[in-house]
């Protein structure tokens, strides 16, 4: 098995001519084609999760966006679309809105911000995923560039080039993916199914803005964390599993473990070929509070699943935050969070029997309202 090689270099700041200069070193140690964007309609999908300041770690920084587009633009490129599916609706409203706090109105103005919110059924032939619902911005691109973060992650342990892909699944339709697949194995063998389509329809370049990433309760209530890192792949798994590494979290991805098992990728960075930088540094993330680590897996392979399942890591409100917006509620594939009027407000209330623990209430409260009960033995542990 051949890994496509990862490009990973130091880049302290947001500053765009160090960053153009970046990507064109990039560009020439992976030989990128030189035709690979010429008279293309490029699609640039950036990690866009939450409405979040880019200084908040979460989302990719308008500053690499405009870099990169001078860079695509400048090989010929003949369009380039700015394109993501956040959480909640797919809608002009709710895209207009992340679009601003997210900085993405200062970008490039050549790059246009995805206006068109169709979306298509495509057939994968996946072990989990036969057919999907893809962004039609998507469908017309010719060729796709996934401009993720480095993040902790409270359902997948990280977020990064192949999680980013989720976006590509319009709104509400992912949660659906969520109910469907509500074990984390089988969430991530879909994952899995979604990066190997994706990178096999289409021309792909991944590129992970780690410059300011994000650790502890990922992906957007987390805290910033300057790492100083841009890595540069053709391969979204590649890329993963060096990022893993500077993560400290080696061997513990399931999307990653499901494509070795498939043979899509050695499982050890080792045999990642490295560009740029010899050995990639490592930092210490904080892992999310729902992030049991090993000991939880231990357990359940030592006691059996059912027993484990009550030391798990539950979400919970956090009442003095939370505002009772509902989106908590609105987000739960489950729909297991009714909105419960007490007192003369109405505050969401978590059924626990139907939850299956993919924290997509925590991940897309706007103000970080839902928390993480841990388990006090697991709390020793963590
Ligand atoms: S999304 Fe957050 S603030 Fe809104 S109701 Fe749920 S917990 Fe409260
Ligand atoms: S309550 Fe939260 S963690 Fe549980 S199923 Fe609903 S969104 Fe997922």
């Amino acid at each position: 098995m051949t890994a496509s090689p990862v490009y990973l270099a130091p880049c302290e700041t947001y500053d765009i001519p160090a960053l153009t200069a970046f990507f064109r070193e990039a560009f020439a140690a992976l030989s990128l084609p030189e035709d690979f964007f010429c008279g293309k309609q490029v699609l640039f999908k950036p990690n866009l999760v939450l409405a979040k300041r880019p200084d908040q770690g979460a989302t990719t920084h308008p500053a690499v966006i405009s870099a990169l587009a001078d860079v695509v633009f400048s090989m010929g490129a003949e369009s380039v679309t700015l394109a993501d599916s956040p959480g909640g609706p797919y809608s002009a409203a709710a895209l207009s809105h992340v679009y601003k706090v997210c900085g993405m109105d200062t970008v490039d103005p050549r790059v246009r911000l995805n206006d068109d919110f169709g979306f298509g059924n495509v057939t994968m032939h996946g072990e989990k995923l036969r057919n999907a619902r893809l962004l039609s911005v998507y469908q017309k691109a010719d060729v796709v560039v996934d401009l993720c973060k480095m993040k902790s992650h409270s359902l997948t342990g990280m977020s990064c080039a192949v999680k980013n892909l989720f976006g590509l699944i319009p709104g509400l339709e992912k949660f659906e993916m969520h109910s469907a697949f509500p074990a984390l194995p089988d969430f991530s063998e879909m994952l899995c199914d979604l990066g190997m389509y994706v990178t096999a329809d289409k021309p792909f370049l991944a590129v992970c803005d780690a410059i300011l990433s994000m650790e502890g309760n990922g992906p957007t209530h987390g805290t910033p964390k300057m790492t100083g890192q841009m890595l540069v792949s053709r391969d979204p798994f590649a890329l993963d599993i060096v990022a893993e590494h500077m993560m400290r979290r080696d061997g513990e991805t399931l999307y990653l473990n499901a494509a070795a098992a498939r043979s899509r990728i050695p499982r050890d960075w080792h045999e990642i070929p490295l560009l740029g930088t010899a050995e990639p540094p490592t930092f210490g993330f904080i892992r999310p509070d729902a992030d049991s680590g090993s000991f939880l897996k231990n357990l359940s392979g030592f006691m059996g699943g059912r027993f484990a399942k009550a030391f798990e890591p539950k979400p919970m409100i956090i009442r003095n935050k939370c505002v009772g917006c509902g989106k908590c509620a609105a987000s739960c594939p489950q729909r297991t969070i009714e909105m419960v009027k007490r007192g003369g407000k109405t505050r969401p209330k978590i059924h626990r029997d139907a939850c299956i623990k993919c924290y997509c209430c925590q991940e897309l409260c706007p103000i970080g309202a839902v928390g993480i009960r841990q388990n006090p033995i697991i709390r020793l542990f963590h």
